[in-house]
């Protein structure tokens, strides 16, 4: 599924729309070259969780945390990893449990030991530099990450099952 936001205001507003399908032990992988959104459309998808505190960048801290709706939410980012093994270093596989839903930035940058997405978010930058915003394609990656993506693509049957 691939969608095209405009401004900001669109990734802002996909986060909101993606924030109520997420459920507990879900991973989901941003990827996207910098600026392209992916720290936006967390930050979103937070604050429509009901998350009124800041929503900073991982890339120094490797993971920010939230605990909302009694769900953890781990925001991770890997830009900053020379190598992919220090994910398992930093013992990082803890966080990907079954009452925590994991956001990652930079997915690609801990390959082959993130465990992997049921939803992957691609970011980019239009083609050509006369038109703004990005393009976002959505990719299921799993049962569950389908459900969701059906429900994205046809809100009026949210909340059913
Ligand atoms: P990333 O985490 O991918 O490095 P950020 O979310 O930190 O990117 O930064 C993205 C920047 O681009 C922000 O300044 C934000 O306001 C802007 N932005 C986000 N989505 C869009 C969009 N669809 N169109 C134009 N600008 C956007
Ligand atoms: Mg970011």
């Amino acid at each position: 599924m691939k969608r095209e936001l405009p401004d900001e205001a669109a990734t802002v507003a996909l986060g909101r729309q993606l924030a109520p399908l997420l459920m507990p032990g879900m991973v989901v992988w941003l990827d996207g070259d910098l600026g392209a959104g992916k720290t936006t459309l967390v930050r979103a998808l937070l604050r429509a969780l009901g998350y009124a505190g800041p929503v900073k960048s991982p890339t120094y801290t490797l993971v920010e945390v939230y605990v909302v709706s009694s769900i953890y939410w781990y925001h991770f980012d890997f830009y900053r990893f020379s190598d992919p093994e220090e994910f398992a270093d930093a013992g990082l596989d803890e966080y990907f449990r079954d009452d925590a839903v994991c956001l990652v930035e930079w997915p690609e940058k801990a390959a082959g030991f993130v465990p992997p997405a049921d939803l992957a978010l691609h970011l980019r930058f239009p083609a050509h530099d006369a038109c703004a915003g990005r393009i976002v394609e959505l990719l299921a990656r799993s049962e569950r990450g389908l459900k969701c993506l059906t429900a994205l693509a046809n809100p009026a049957c949210q909340g059913e099952d």
